[in-house]
C-alpha cells in the first residue's frame, strides 16, 4: 500500500477500486506506530479508525451516497474540537478536557466522510513556532529529527511529511500553518480572515487567527478548502465566498500578473540559501510571463512588535477562564482564598504561556495602554493601508516564508526574543487578514525551504492559481525517513 498520495489521488484510487479505505486506513495506522515514537506528531490516536472506515467501504460497495473525502485520513492540531475526544492545546491544563461537542470544520469534514486520525502536537495554546512549548514534549523534523518541525502546528506538519495522514488541518495566528509547512516540506494555507469558521477552535488571538489546511499539494489545499469555507451562524466574523469554487481553475497560470516582492522581508539576516530560494522563485515566476518588481511595506519592521503585544492581550482574556472554576483541572477550594486558588490552578500553564498572560495583563492595562496596546492597533492599522496600496499595484507579493532554515531542538529554548524574530515574514498577513501560502521550493542541507505568497482579501483563488503554478517548477526529494 502506497501511503504517498495526494489527497485527490487518494479519491480517485477508492472511487475507481484500486484501495479500500480500510487498508489504507489501516496501514496509516501502521505506519504512525511504526514512526511516531520518533517523530511525536499525534498527542493521541483514533482507535476507531479502521471501523470507520469500513463503515464507509460499505457505503461505496451498496451505491450509496458518499462524501467528497471517501475515508481519507487527515490530522486535526488538538486545538480544535471533535465530539467526545480530548482536546488538550498541548497544555497540562486541558490534559482530561473532553469536548462536548464538533468544531464546524469538524462537523463539514465529517459529513464529507473524512476520517480523523489522531489529533496532531503543538505549542501549548499555540504560543511558540517549534512544538518544543507542548507540555508533552515536541515533535521532530521528519527530514532531520534533531532539528524543530516548525510550529505551532508542527505535529501537522510532521504528520503529513512522515506519511502518516494525507492532509491535517492547523491554526495560524502568526504564520504557525506557514511556519511548520515551510520547515516540513508542505503546502500550508492561511485564508482571508473570515474565511473558516473559528467555531470549536480554542482561542489565542481572534482578531486574527484562522484554521488552515496542510497537504501534499496545492491542488489538495484547494479541495479542502471548497469542503471546509463560508459563512457559519456560529461565527459571526466568517465571510460569504459565495461557494467559491477553488479548484476548478487552478491551472489557469499566471501570464500577466504583477508580483511585488517585499524588501523588508528578505532583508539582513536572510539565510544565504533561503535567499537563493525566493530569487530562484522569482525568476521562475517571470518566466511564467508575470512581472516582478521590489516593494517597501515600511511597517513590516513594527509587525512583530505590535503583533506580541496585540496577541498578548487578546490571550490574556481569552486564557482568564482557565481558573479551575469555569475550566481548568479540578482540585478541591478548602485551604485556599481567591488569590492562592487562582494562582495554583494557573500553576498548569508552561512557561511560554504565563510569559504571555504576563505580557497580556501588562500592555492594556491603565496607565500602560497607549504605550503599548493602542500603539500596537496603529501599527496594525497602518501596515494595512500600506498592503492595501501594494495591492492597488499588485496581484500578489512575495517573500520567503521564514527567514533562516529550521534549527535544533533546543538551540533557541530559552532566548524567546530571538524566536519572536523568526516571525517576521508570517505575522504580515495576519495583521492586515490577507490570505498567504507557503509552497515547498527548495532543499538545503537537507532541511527544506518554503516561499510564500500573499493575495488581497477575497483573492483566494488566484492566490491558489500562482502557488499552483510555482509548485509545479520545482520537485522536492524525498523525506528521507
Ligand atoms: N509564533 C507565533 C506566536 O507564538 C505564532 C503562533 C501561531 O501562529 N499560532 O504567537
Amino acid at each position: 500500500m502506497n501511503l504517498k498520495i495526494s489527497a485527490l489521488e487518494y479519491v480517485q484510487q477508492v472511487q475507481n477500486g484500486t484501495i479500500s479505505a480500510e487498508d489504507f486506513v489501516s496501514t496509516t495506522l501502521d505506519r504512525i506506530k511504526s514512526v511516531d515514537d520518533k517523530l511525536h506528531a499525534f498527542l493521541s490516536v483514533n482507535d476507531d479508525a479502521v471501523n470507520q472506515a469500513k463503515e464507509i467501504d460499505k457505503k461505496i460497495k451498496s451505491g450509496d451516497k458518499v462524501g467528497a473525502c471517501f475515508g481519507m485520513p487527515i490530522s486535526i492540531k488538538d486545538n480544535m474540537c471533535i465530539k467526545n475526544s480530548t482536546t488538550t492545546c498541548a497544555s497540562k491544563m486541558l490534559e482530561n478536557f473532553v469536548a462536548p461537542y464538533d468544531a464546524t470544520v469538524i462537523s463539514k469534514l465529517k459529513q464529507q466522510d473524512a476520517i480523523f486520525i489522531g489529533k496532531a502536537n503543538m505549542d501549548e495554546f499555540a504560543m511558540g513556532l517549534t512544538t518544543e512549548f507542548s507540555a508533552y514534549g515536541p515533535s521532530k523534523n521528519p527530514w532531520n529529527t534533531e532539528y524543530i518541525p516548525g510550529g505551532s502546528s508542527g505535529g501537522s506538519a510532521v504528520s503529513v511529511s512522515a506519511f502518516e495522514c494525507i492532509a491535517s488541518l492547523g491554526s495560524d495566528t502568526g504564520g504557525s500553518v506557514r511556519n511548520p509547512a515551510s520547515f516540513c516540506g508542505n503546502v500550508g494555507y492561511k485564508p482571508t480572515y473570515g474565511l473558516i469558521s473559528r467555531f470549536g477552535l480554542i482561542s489565542y488571538a481572534n482578531s486574527i487567527e484562522q484554521i488552515g489546511p496542510l497537504t501534499r499539494t496545492v491542488k489538495d489545499t484547494a479541495f479542502l478548502l471548497n469542503l471546509i469555507t463560508g459563512l457559519d451562524p456560529n461565527d459571526n466574523t466568517t465571510v460569504d465566498n459565495h461557494n467559491e469554487d477553488y479548484l476548478g481553475e487552478i491551472e489557469a497560470g499566471i501570464e500577466g500578473k504583477k508580483i511585488g516582492i517585499i524588501k523588508e522581508m528578505i532583508a539582513e539576516g536572510t539565510d544565504p540559501a533561503v535567499m537563493s530560494a525566493t530569487k530562484d522563485a522569482i525568476s521562475k515566476l517571470e518566466s511564467l510571463g508575470a512581472t516582478c518588481e521590489e516593494v517597501s511595506l515600511d511597517m513590516v519592521k513594527y509587525s512583530v512588535a505590535a503583533y506580541y503585544t496585540i496577541t498578548a492581550t487578546e490571550a490574556g482574556s481569552n486564557l482568564a477562564r482557565y481558573d479551575n472554576l469555569r475550566y481548568g483541572y479540578d482540585f478541591p477550594v478548602e485551604g485556599y482564598e481567591f488569590n492562592s486558588y487562582i494562582e495554583k490552578a494557573r500553576k498548569k500553564f508552561g512557561p511560554e504561556v504565563t510569559r504571555r498572560m504576563i505580557l497580556g495583563g501588562f500592555v492594556p492595562s491603565a496607565g500602560q495602554a497607549g504605550k503599548y496596546f493602542l500603539k500596537a492597533l496603529k501599527v496594525k492599522s497602518k501596515l494595512t493601508k500600506e498592503i492595501d496600496e501594494a495591492f492597488k499595484k499588485f496581484d500578489l507579493l512575495i517573500a520567503p516564508t521564514v527567514p533562516i532554515l529550521p534549527f535544533k531542538i533546543g538551540e533557541k529554548i530559552d532566548d524567546p526574543v530571538s524566536l519572536f524574530l523568526v516571525d517576521i515574514n508570517t505575522v504580515t498577513a495576519n495583521l492586515t487578514g490577507k490570505p498567504a501560502i507557503s509552497v515547498p521550493y527548495a532543499v538545503s542541507n537537507g532541511l527544506p525551504i518554503g516561499i510564500q505568497l500573499l493575495a488581497n482579501s477575497m483573492n483566494d483563488k488566484m492566490l491558489l492559481q500562482a502557488a499552483y503554478a510555482l509548485e509545479q517548477t520545482v520537485k522536492l526529494p524525498e523525506v528521507p525517513l
